[in-house]
Protein backbone atom coordinates (compact mmCIF):
# COMPACT_ATOMS: atom_id res chain seq x y z
CA UNK A 1 0.00 0.00 0.00
CA UNK A 2 1.27 3.49 -0.98
CA UNK A 3 1.58 5.26 2.10
CA UNK A 4 -0.05 9.28 2.70
CA UNK A 5 -0.14 11.29 5.51
CA UNK A 6 -0.81 14.78 6.44
CA UNK A 7 -0.57 17.60 8.52
CA UNK A 8 -3.67 19.78 8.66
CA UNK A 9 -3.06 22.65 11.19
CA UNK A 10 -5.94 25.25 12.11
CA UNK A 11 -4.30 28.50 11.40
CA UNK A 12 -5.71 30.30 14.68
CA UNK A 13 -2.39 30.69 16.49
CA UNK A 14 1.48 30.26 15.89
CA UNK A 15 2.88 26.55 14.94
CA UNK A 16 3.37 25.76 18.24
CA UNK A 17 5.22 22.17 20.04
CA UNK A 18 2.50 20.11 19.97
CA UNK A 19 1.63 20.71 16.11
CA UNK A 20 5.27 20.74 15.39
CA UNK A 21 5.50 17.24 16.94
CA UNK A 22 2.61 15.92 15.67
CA UNK A 23 3.85 17.26 12.35
CA UNK A 24 7.33 15.34 12.69
CA UNK A 25 5.36 12.19 13.65
CA UNK A 26 3.11 12.26 9.97
CA UNK A 27 6.48 13.43 8.14
CA UNK A 28 8.37 10.68 9.73
CA UNK A 29 5.82 7.86 9.06
CA UNK A 30 5.58 8.57 5.75
CA UNK A 31 9.06 9.22 5.05
CA UNK A 32 9.65 5.71 6.77
CA UNK A 33 7.75 4.22 4.33
CA UNK A 34 8.33 5.79 0.81
CA UNK A 35 5.03 7.20 1.15
CA UNK A 36 3.89 10.85 0.72
CA UNK A 37 3.38 13.96 2.87
CA UNK A 38 0.60 16.11 2.57
CA UNK A 39 0.16 19.82 3.97
CA UNK A 40 -3.36 21.18 4.28
CA UNK A 41 -4.32 24.01 6.17
CA UNK A 42 -7.57 24.11 8.28
CA UNK A 43 -8.87 27.74 7.78
CA UNK A 44 -12.90 26.89 7.57
CA UNK A 45 -13.19 29.19 11.14
CA UNK A 46 -13.03 32.13 9.43
CA UNK A 47 -13.46 33.85 12.31
CA UNK A 48 -10.49 32.66 13.95
CA UNK A 49 -7.69 31.77 10.72
CA UNK A 50 -5.11 34.64 10.07
CA UNK A 51 -2.61 35.19 7.34
CA UNK A 52 -0.45 35.42 10.18
CA UNK A 53 -0.89 32.62 11.34
CA UNK A 54 -0.91 30.65 7.98
CA UNK A 55 2.85 32.30 8.05
CA UNK A 56 3.52 30.93 10.95
CA UNK A 57 2.74 27.78 10.07
CA UNK A 58 4.78 27.63 6.44
CA UNK A 59 7.71 29.29 8.12
CA UNK A 60 7.82 26.77 11.09
CA UNK A 61 7.73 23.76 8.79
CA UNK A 62 10.79 25.32 6.59
CA UNK A 63 12.63 26.15 9.38
CA UNK A 64 12.37 22.49 10.59
CA UNK A 65 12.86 21.54 7.42
CA UNK A 66 9.71 19.34 7.08
CA UNK A 67 8.88 19.12 3.19
CA UNK A 68 5.42 18.14 1.73
CA UNK A 69 4.58 16.68 -1.66
CA UNK A 70 1.11 17.60 -1.92
CA UNK A 71 -0.11 21.41 -0.79
CA UNK A 72 -0.72 23.40 0.94
CA UNK A 73 -4.14 22.85 0.42
CA UNK A 74 -6.67 25.37 2.15
CA UNK A 75 -9.93 24.06 3.20
CA UNK A 76 -11.67 27.80 2.13
CA UNK A 77 -10.31 27.13 -1.42
CA UNK A 78 -12.51 23.58 -1.58
CA UNK A 79 -16.19 24.54 -0.48
CA UNK A 80 -17.45 23.97 -4.09
CA UNK A 81 -15.91 20.34 -3.62
CA UNK A 82 -17.83 19.71 0.03
CA UNK A 83 -20.60 21.13 -1.13
CA UNK A 84 -21.45 19.02 -4.22
CA UNK A 85 -20.90 15.74 -1.77
CA UNK A 86 -23.21 17.32 0.72
CA UNK A 87 -25.71 17.20 -2.27
CA UNK A 88 -25.17 13.57 -3.79
CA UNK A 89 -25.60 12.49 0.32
CA UNK A 90 -28.99 14.48 0.15
CA UNK A 91 -30.28 12.98 -2.96
CA UNK A 92 -28.56 9.25 -1.45
CA UNK A 93 -30.71 9.91 1.82
CA UNK A 94 -27.02 9.76 3.97
CA UNK A 95 -27.72 13.15 4.66
CA UNK A 96 -31.48 15.15 5.28
CA UNK A 97 -31.99 18.54 5.78
CA UNK A 98 -33.15 19.59 9.20
CA UNK A 99 -35.57 22.75 9.61
CA UNK A 100 -35.53 22.83 13.58
CA UNK A 101 -35.54 26.28 14.56
CA UNK A 102 -32.97 27.86 17.29
CA UNK A 103 -35.56 27.89 19.82
CA UNK A 104 -36.72 23.87 19.43
CA UNK A 105 -33.20 22.59 19.75
CA UNK A 106 -32.55 25.05 23.06
CA UNK A 107 -35.94 23.65 24.63
CA UNK A 108 -34.59 20.10 23.58
CA UNK A 109 -31.21 21.00 24.96
CA UNK A 110 -32.66 22.33 28.22
CA UNK A 111 -35.29 19.80 29.07
CA UNK A 112 -31.80 16.85 28.27
CA UNK A 113 -30.21 18.48 30.85
CA UNK A 114 -32.70 18.26 33.34
CA UNK A 115 -33.21 14.64 32.74
CA UNK A 116 -29.13 14.33 33.49
CA UNK A 117 -29.22 13.17 29.36
CA UNK A 118 -26.46 14.45 27.47
CA UNK A 119 -27.52 16.86 24.87
CA UNK A 120 -27.63 15.63 21.63
CA UNK A 121 -30.19 16.14 18.80
CA UNK A 122 -33.21 13.77 18.69
CA UNK A 123 -33.81 13.34 15.25
CA UNK A 124 -36.81 15.25 14.61
CA UNK A 125 -36.10 15.92 10.81
CA UNK A 126 -34.58 12.77 10.25
CA UNK A 127 -37.66 11.43 8.77
CA UNK A 128 -40.22 14.18 8.50
CA UNK A 129 -42.63 14.16 5.81
CA UNK A 130 -43.14 17.39 6.40
CA UNK A 131 -42.86 20.15 3.25
CA UNK A 132 -41.01 22.71 2.87
CA UNK A 133 -39.92 25.71 0.68
CA UNK A 134 -36.66 25.81 -1.28
CA UNK A 135 -35.70 28.85 0.52
CA UNK A 136 -36.76 28.10 4.11
CA UNK A 137 -33.51 28.32 6.21
CA UNK A 138 -31.84 24.61 7.62
CA UNK A 139 -29.03 22.98 8.35
CA UNK A 140 -28.51 19.68 6.58
CA UNK A 141 -27.62 17.09 8.86
CA UNK A 142 -25.69 13.67 8.78
CA UNK A 143 -27.76 10.49 8.97
CA UNK A 144 -25.44 8.45 11.54
CA UNK A 145 -26.54 4.88 11.99
CA UNK A 146 -28.53 4.64 15.27
CA UNK A 147 -27.31 0.90 15.98
CA UNK A 148 -24.33 -0.81 16.69
CA UNK A 149 -21.07 0.82 17.37
CA UNK A 150 -17.87 2.51 15.76
CA UNK A 151 -14.68 0.02 16.31
CA UNK A 152 -11.07 1.42 15.13
CA UNK A 153 -7.94 -0.24 16.33
CA UNK A 154 -6.11 3.19 17.36
CA UNK A 155 -1.80 2.95 16.09
CA UNK A 156 -0.73 4.12 19.68
CA UNK A 157 -3.72 3.16 21.61
CA UNK A 158 -5.70 0.23 20.63
CA UNK A 159 -9.04 -0.71 19.86
CA UNK A 160 -11.55 2.22 21.15
CA UNK A 161 -15.11 1.88 20.71
CA UNK A 162 -18.04 4.46 20.59
CA UNK A 163 -21.44 3.23 20.42
CA UNK A 164 -23.59 4.88 17.72
CA UNK A 165 -26.48 5.59 20.18
CA UNK A 166 -23.99 8.29 21.65
CA UNK A 167 -23.13 10.09 18.53
CA UNK A 168 -25.95 12.39 17.49
CA UNK A 169 -26.69 13.24 13.48
CA UNK A 170 -23.98 15.46 13.23
CA UNK A 171 -24.52 19.32 11.08
CA UNK A 172 -22.68 19.10 8.10
CA UNK A 173 -23.54 22.34 6.34
CA UNK A 174 -24.68 25.40 8.28
CA UNK A 175 -27.78 27.17 7.45
CA UNK A 176 -25.35 29.87 6.01
CA UNK A 177 -24.40 27.00 3.26
CA UNK A 178 -21.29 26.55 4.76
CA UNK A 179 -19.74 22.63 5.03
CA UNK A 180 -18.53 22.57 9.14
CA UNK A 181 -14.75 21.04 10.49
CA UNK A 182 -15.68 17.42 10.80
CA UNK A 183 -16.82 17.15 7.37
CA UNK A 184 -14.43 18.71 5.41
CA UNK A 185 -12.03 17.13 7.35
CA UNK A 186 -13.74 13.51 5.81
CA UNK A 187 -13.63 15.04 2.20
CA UNK A 188 -9.91 15.84 2.12
CA UNK A 189 -9.10 12.53 3.66
CA UNK A 190 -10.92 10.92 1.22
CA UNK A 191 -9.89 12.84 -2.15
CA UNK A 192 -6.10 13.40 -0.65
CA UNK A 193 -6.50 9.43 -0.35
CA UNK A 194 -4.89 9.79 2.77
CA UNK A 195 -3.57 6.43 4.36
CA UNK A 196 -2.64 7.33 7.98
CA UNK A 197 -3.94 9.93 9.93
CA UNK A 198 -1.66 11.02 12.87
CA UNK A 199 -3.27 13.41 14.94
CA UNK A 200 -3.62 14.96 18.88
CA UNK A 201 -5.50 13.02 20.66
CA UNK A 202 -8.11 15.94 21.07
CA UNK A 203 -9.67 14.73 17.93
CA UNK A 204 -10.41 11.35 19.35
CA UNK A 205 -13.75 12.18 19.80
CA UNK A 206 -14.38 13.18 16.18
CA UNK A 207 -12.93 9.96 14.72
CA UNK A 208 -16.44 7.67 15.19
CA UNK A 209 -18.69 10.59 13.35
CA UNK A 210 -15.80 11.23 10.38
CA UNK A 211 -15.38 7.00 10.31
CA UNK A 212 -19.48 7.26 10.06
CA UNK A 213 -19.13 9.33 7.18
CA UNK A 214 -16.23 8.17 5.43
CA UNK A 215 -18.44 4.56 5.44
CA UNK A 216 -21.53 6.59 4.02
CA UNK A 217 -19.74 7.81 1.05
CA UNK A 218 -17.86 4.97 0.16
CA UNK A 219 -14.41 5.50 1.11
CA UNK A 220 -11.54 3.71 2.51
CA UNK A 221 -11.22 4.47 6.07
CA UNK A 222 -7.79 5.23 7.22
CA UNK A 223 -5.79 3.98 10.18
CA UNK A 224 -5.44 6.63 12.86
CA UNK A 225 -3.03 7.26 15.68
CA UNK A 226 -3.74 9.91 18.40
CA UNK A 227 -0.88 11.22 19.74
CA UNK A 228 -0.64 12.25 23.89
CA UNK A 229 -0.36 15.78 24.41
CA UNK A 230 2.38 17.66 25.67
CA UNK A 231 3.09 18.85 29.24
CA UNK A 232 5.16 21.63 30.69
CA UNK A 233 7.28 20.33 33.65
CA UNK A 234 5.03 21.49 36.21
CA UNK A 235 2.58 18.78 34.61
CA UNK A 236 -0.28 20.97 33.57
CA UNK A 237 -1.28 20.96 29.88
CA UNK A 238 1.56 22.90 28.11
CA UNK A 239 0.61 26.43 27.55
CA UNK A 240 2.26 29.90 26.58
CA UNK A 241 2.69 30.26 30.59
CA UNK A 242 5.46 28.08 29.96
CA UNK A 243 7.02 29.74 27.22
CA UNK A 244 5.96 27.39 24.80
CA UNK A 245 4.34 30.06 21.63
CA UNK A 246 5.28 29.27 18.45
CA UNK A 247 8.41 26.91 16.84
CA UNK A 248 9.69 30.29 15.32
CA UNK A 249 10.62 31.72 19.11
CA UNK A 250 12.91 28.33 19.84
CA UNK A 251 14.62 29.79 16.26
CA UNK A 252 14.66 32.62 17.85
CA UNK A 253 16.08 32.06 21.71
CA UNK A 254 19.01 30.18 19.43
CA UNK A 255 17.87 26.95 19.14
CA UNK A 256 19.00 24.71 16.08
CA UNK A 257 15.99 23.08 14.11
CA UNK A 258 18.38 19.44 14.53
CA UNK A 259 17.98 19.78 17.94
CA UNK A 260 14.68 20.69 18.10
CA UNK A 261 13.20 18.00 15.59
CA UNK A 262 15.65 15.60 17.84
CA UNK A 263 13.93 16.42 20.80
CA UNK A 264 10.79 16.56 20.00
CA UNK A 265 10.81 13.04 18.35
CA UNK A 266 12.37 11.53 21.89
CA UNK A 267 9.18 13.55 23.27
CA UNK A 268 6.76 10.49 23.04
CA UNK A 269 8.65 8.21 21.27
CA UNK A 270 11.63 5.88 21.90
CA UNK A 271 13.78 3.36 20.58
CA UNK A 272 15.61 1.76 23.50
CA UNK A 273 17.58 4.51 25.02
CA UNK A 274 19.11 6.21 22.68
CA UNK A 275 18.92 9.73 22.56
CA UNK A 276 20.43 11.10 19.76
CA UNK A 277 18.95 10.75 16.36
CA UNK A 278 20.22 12.03 13.20
CA UNK A 279 17.30 12.95 10.62
CA UNK A 280 18.24 9.87 8.84
CA UNK A 281 18.36 7.77 11.62
CA UNK A 282 14.80 9.01 12.67
CA UNK A 283 13.45 8.18 9.30
CA UNK A 284 14.57 4.86 9.28
CA UNK A 285 13.68 3.63 13.03
CA UNK A 286 10.82 5.65 12.95
CA UNK A 287 7.50 3.44 14.06
CA UNK A 288 4.24 4.35 15.28
CA UNK A 289 4.08 1.76 17.76
CA UNK A 290 6.69 2.64 19.35
CA UNK A 291 4.84 6.24 20.45
CA UNK A 292 4.36 7.01 23.59
CA UNK A 293 0.63 6.54 25.01
CA UNK A 294 0.72 8.39 28.23
CA UNK A 295 1.52 12.51 28.04
CA UNK A 296 5.42 13.77 28.19
CA UNK A 297 6.71 16.59 29.98
CA UNK A 298 8.46 19.34 28.10
CA UNK A 299 11.88 19.70 29.35
CA UNK A 300 13.73 23.10 28.72
CA UNK A 301 17.04 21.47 29.94
CA UNK A 302 17.19 18.83 27.94
CA UNK A 303 16.17 20.66 24.39
CA UNK A 304 19.37 23.03 25.72
CA UNK A 305 21.64 19.59 26.35
CA UNK A 306 20.49 18.88 22.84
CA UNK A 307 21.26 21.73 21.22
CA UNK A 308 24.59 22.42 22.59
CA UNK A 309 25.54 18.65 21.63
CA UNK A 310 24.34 19.72 17.82
CA UNK A 311 26.13 22.97 17.90
CA UNK A 312 29.51 20.94 18.82
CA UNK A 313 28.67 17.58 16.63
CA UNK A 314 27.09 19.32 13.30
CA UNK A 315 29.45 20.33 10.74
CA UNK A 316 30.78 24.00 12.01
CA UNK A 317 29.76 25.24 8.71
CA UNK A 318 26.50 23.75 9.14
CA UNK A 319 25.81 25.59 12.00
CA UNK A 320 27.38 28.61 10.65
CA UNK A 321 24.44 29.51 8.72
CA UNK A 322 21.87 29.56 11.22
CA UNK A 323 24.04 31.79 13.63
CA UNK A 324 24.16 33.82 10.72
CA UNK A 325 20.87 34.91 11.33
CA UNK A 326 21.38 35.56 14.63
CA UNK A 327 24.76 37.35 14.33
CA UNK A 328 22.90 39.45 11.69
CA UNK A 329 19.85 40.67 14.46
CA UNK A 330 23.01 41.50 16.49
CA UNK A 331 23.79 44.37 13.80
CA UNK A 332 27.17 42.71 13.79
CA UNK A 333 29.25 42.77 10.47
CA UNK A 334 31.24 40.28 10.19
CA UNK A 335 32.89 40.94 6.59
CA UNK A 336 36.62 42.16 8.60
CA UNK A 337 36.95 39.10 11.18
CA UNK A 338 36.91 35.36 11.43
CA UNK A 339 34.63 33.12 9.47
CA UNK A 340 31.43 32.77 11.46
CA UNK A 341 32.34 28.63 11.13
CA UNK A 342 35.36 29.51 13.58
CA UNK A 343 33.47 31.20 15.69
CA UNK A 344 31.30 27.79 16.00
CA UNK A 345 34.76 26.19 16.65
CA UNK A 346 36.17 28.56 19.16
CA UNK A 347 32.38 29.41 21.11
CA UNK A 348 30.84 26.33 20.27
CA UNK A 349 31.90 24.36 23.80
CA UNK A 350 30.78 27.29 26.10
CA UNK A 351 27.30 28.17 24.19
CA UNK A 352 24.20 26.33 24.97
CA UNK A 353 22.23 28.32 22.25
CA UNK A 354 23.38 30.08 19.28
CA UNK A 355 21.87 33.45 20.55
CA UNK A 356 24.48 33.24 23.67
CA UNK A 357 27.00 32.82 20.68
CA UNK A 358 25.80 36.13 18.90
CA UNK A 359 26.01 37.99 22.03
CA UNK A 360 29.70 36.98 22.78
CA UNK A 361 31.16 37.44 19.61
CA UNK A 362 31.31 40.92 19.16
CA UNK A 363 34.48 41.05 20.11
CA UNK A 364 35.68 38.85 17.02
CA UNK A 365 34.45 41.62 14.65
CA UNK A 366 33.80 45.05 16.67
CA UNK A 367 35.89 47.03 19.00
CA UNK A 368 34.40 47.74 22.16
CA UNK A 369 33.72 51.11 23.60
CA UNK A 370 34.82 49.80 27.82
CA UNK A 371 36.51 47.39 29.18
CA UNK A 372 34.46 45.27 31.83
CA UNK A 373 34.98 46.94 34.93
CA UNK A 374 35.36 44.52 37.29
CA UNK A 375 38.00 42.70 34.49
CA UNK A 376 40.00 46.25 34.23
CA UNK A 377 40.22 46.72 37.64
CA UNK A 378 41.59 43.18 38.49
CA UNK A 379 43.23 42.23 35.25
CA UNK A 380 44.70 45.91 33.98
CA UNK A 381 46.46 47.09 36.59
CA UNK A 382 50.06 48.21 36.84
CA UNK A 383 52.03 45.24 37.58
CA UNK A 384 50.12 44.02 34.04
CA UNK A 385 52.07 46.46 32.39
CA UNK A 386 55.44 44.62 31.95
CA UNK A 387 54.01 41.54 30.77
CA UNK A 388 52.05 43.66 28.50
CA UNK A 389 54.48 44.94 26.33
CA UNK A 390 56.15 42.62 26.96
CA UNK A 391 54.03 40.16 24.71
CA UNK A 392 53.47 43.03 22.47
CA UNK A 393 56.33 42.83 21.17
CA UNK A 394 56.27 39.09 20.51
CA UNK A 395 53.06 39.11 18.94
CA UNK A 396 54.10 42.12 16.75
CA UNK A 397 56.73 39.94 15.41
CA UNK A 398 55.22 37.28 14.13
CA UNK A 399 55.08 36.78 10.50
CA UNK A 400 53.08 33.73 10.30
CA UNK A 401 50.07 34.83 12.24
CA UNK A 402 48.56 31.17 13.67
CA UNK A 403 47.32 29.71 17.11
CA UNK A 404 50.60 28.17 17.22
CA UNK A 405 52.82 30.95 16.85
CA UNK A 406 50.31 33.34 19.48
CA UNK A 407 50.71 30.46 22.23
CA UNK A 408 54.58 30.16 21.87
CA UNK A 409 54.48 34.43 22.11
CA UNK A 410 52.70 34.21 25.38
CA UNK A 411 54.69 31.46 26.14
CA UNK A 412 57.70 32.87 26.01
CA UNK A 413 56.62 36.21 27.80
CA UNK A 414 55.79 34.57 30.57
CA UNK A 415 58.84 31.95 30.83
CA UNK A 416 61.38 35.16 30.53
CA UNK A 417 59.27 37.09 32.66
CA UNK A 418 59.54 34.33 35.20
CA UNK A 419 55.79 34.54 35.66
CA UNK A 420 52.40 31.69 35.43
CA UNK A 421 51.00 31.97 31.96
CA UNK A 422 48.01 33.63 33.55
CA UNK A 423 50.32 36.79 34.23
CA UNK A 424 50.66 37.06 30.78
CA UNK A 425 47.35 35.81 29.30
CA UNK A 426 44.77 37.44 31.86
CA UNK A 427 45.82 41.26 30.98
CA UNK A 428 45.93 40.31 27.31
CA UNK A 429 42.57 38.56 27.73
CA UNK A 430 40.98 41.89 29.21
CA UNK A 431 43.14 43.91 26.82
CA UNK A 432 41.72 41.84 23.39
CA UNK A 433 38.58 40.86 24.05
CA UNK A 434 37.44 43.47 26.92
CA UNK A 435 36.26 40.88 28.98
CA UNK A 436 37.44 38.66 31.45
CA UNK A 437 36.33 35.40 29.67
CA UNK A 438 36.74 33.76 26.57
CA UNK A 439 38.03 30.84 24.81
CA UNK A 440 41.55 30.61 25.15
CA UNK A 441 43.98 32.68 24.31
CA UNK A 442 46.29 31.16 21.54
CA UNK A 443 42.62 31.19 19.21
CA UNK A 444 41.18 34.08 20.35
CA UNK A 445 43.70 36.24 19.32
CA UNK A 446 44.54 35.02 16.60
CA UNK A 447 41.01 35.35 15.04
CA UNK A 448 40.39 38.60 16.07
CA UNK A 449 43.60 39.05 14.00
CA UNK A 450 47.30 40.82 14.69
CA UNK A 451 46.59 44.67 13.85
CA UNK A 452 43.26 44.74 15.98
CA UNK A 453 45.33 42.69 18.81
CA UNK A 454 47.89 45.08 18.88
CA UNK A 455 45.55 47.98 19.22
CA UNK A 456 43.75 46.63 21.81
CA UNK A 457 46.70 46.24 23.65
CA UNK A 458 47.90 50.17 22.81
CA UNK A 459 44.61 50.81 24.47
CA UNK A 460 44.97 48.38 27.37
CA UNK A 461 48.35 49.96 28.21
CA UNK A 462 47.04 53.51 27.40
CA UNK A 463 44.25 52.54 30.45
CA UNK A 464 47.27 51.57 32.58
CA UNK A 465 48.65 54.41 31.89
CA UNK A 466 46.10 56.34 33.38
CA UNK A 467 45.53 54.34 36.26
CA UNK A 468 49.19 55.09 37.43
CA UNK A 469 49.44 58.42 36.68
CA UNK A 470 46.15 58.72 39.12
CA UNK A 471 48.07 56.44 41.65
N1 LIG B 1 -7.06 21.07 12.23
C1 LIG B 1 -6.92 20.23 13.36
C2 LIG B 1 -6.04 20.89 14.39
O1 LIG B 1 -5.30 21.81 14.08
C3 LIG B 1 -6.33 18.87 13.01
C4 LIG B 1 -7.33 18.01 12.37
C5 LIG B 1 -6.86 16.63 12.03
O2 LIG B 1 -5.64 16.36 12.09
O3 LIG B 1 -7.73 15.83 11.67
O4 LIG B 1 -6.07 20.50 15.53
Amino acid sequence: MRIKTRFAPSPTGYLHVGGARTALYSWLFSRHAGGEFVLRIEDTDLERSTQDAIDAIMDGMNWLNLDWDEGPYFQTKRFDRYNAVIDGMLEQGTAYKCYCSKERLEALREKQMENGEKPRYDGHCRDSQCSHGADEPHVVRFRNPQEGSVIFDDKIRGPIEFSNQELDDLIIRRTDGAPTYNFCVVVDDWDMEITHVIRGEDHINNTPRQINILKALGAPVPEYAHVSMILGDDGKKLSKRHGAVGVMQYRDDGYLPQALLNYLVRLGWSHGDQEIFSIDEMKALFTVEAINKSASAFNTEKLQWLNHHYINHMPAEEVAVHLAWHVEQQGIETRNGPELKDIVKLLGERCKTLKEMAESCHYFYQDFSEFDADAAKKHLRPVARQPLEAVRAKLAAIADWTPENVHDAIQGTADELGVGMGKVGMPLRVAVTGAGQSPGMDVTVQAIGQARSLERIDRALGYIAEREAQA
